[in-house]
């Protein structure tokens, strides 16, 4: 009996171990594109064949032919999800855009028209931290209670009209100049200390938010992208593609 218990145990841990190494998944994501920016993530991402991916918004794809060119080359990378970020990105007034449902609605469905998507679409509001997914629903914790009260409507019809919402756990921050806050060694260790402390909004997956035009600069954009994906590869993370995170 003791050999067998013992043998039970064994087949127990095996099946544990790999289950937890696999608990430590990244989600690259990138808002705002096409921008001055999107081409060199492109470049890394079909180099490194890691998948991201880019909420785009729809006033920026129909800025310039080559940003019309930038989202059709991204739709053709398997390993790249087109996401919906708005088409007017609330031309940045937040308090502005919000709480008038009707009008939030119709801009993210402007800009499934402008991107070519199809329902059900990926999706993430222009500067709100918000998830409505099959199973999660969690709001900006940035917000009060009176603002998020007013702006839930919002929130819940756009996921009704054919939207997965995804927030972040933690962004890569960048200056106006487009130049990253963190280096990348000081961001990995942030990283590192988030999977230890484990307060993801699904345990063992970390959503990373980055914006195109961190990565505009024609030579540090590509190496810090690069540097990135390697130095989280040596460490034993794996890349998410974002359509399984709620899986
Ligand atoms: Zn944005």
């Amino acid at each position: 009996m003791a050999a067998q218990l013992r043998f039970a145990l064994t087949i127990l841990l095996l099946l544990t171990l790999p289950a937890h190494a696999a608990q430590r998944v990244i989600y690259l994501t990138f808002d705002d594109g096409p921008l001055d920016g999107t081409s060199n993530i492109l470049d890394v991402l079909e180099a490194e064949q890691v998948p991201a991916a880019l909420f785009m918004v729809g006033m920026h794809a129909q800025a310039s032919a080559s940003n019309r060119a930038l989202v059709q080359r991204a739709k053709k990378l398997p390993l790249v999800t087109i996401g919906n970020h708005s088409y007017s990105h609330a031309y940045n007034h937040y308090r502005h855009f919000y709480g008038d449902t009707e009008g939030v609605v119709a801009d993210m469905l402007r800009a499934n028209v402008v991107l070519g998507l199809k329902p059900f679409v990926h999706a993430r509001l222009p500067g709100r931290d918000v998830f409505r997914l099959p199973s999660i629903s969690k709001n900006d914790n940035s917000l009060g209670q009176a603002q998020a009260g007013r702006e839930d409507p919002d929130y819940e019809f756009v996921a009704a009209s054919g939207f997965y919402l995804y927030g972040w756990d933690h962004e890569w921050v960048h200056e106006d100049s487009g130049k990253p806050v963190q280096s990348v060694d000081h961001l990995v260790a942030e990283i590192d200390h988030l999977f230890s402390y484990g307060h993801f909004v699904k345990p063992g997956k970390l959503i990373l938010l980055m914006h195109d035009e961190m990565f505009r600069d024609a030579f540090d954009g590509k190496t810090n992208l690069t540097n990135l994906i390697d130095a989280l590869r040596q460490r034993n993370y794996t890349f998410g593609a974002l359509p399984g995170y709620d899986g």
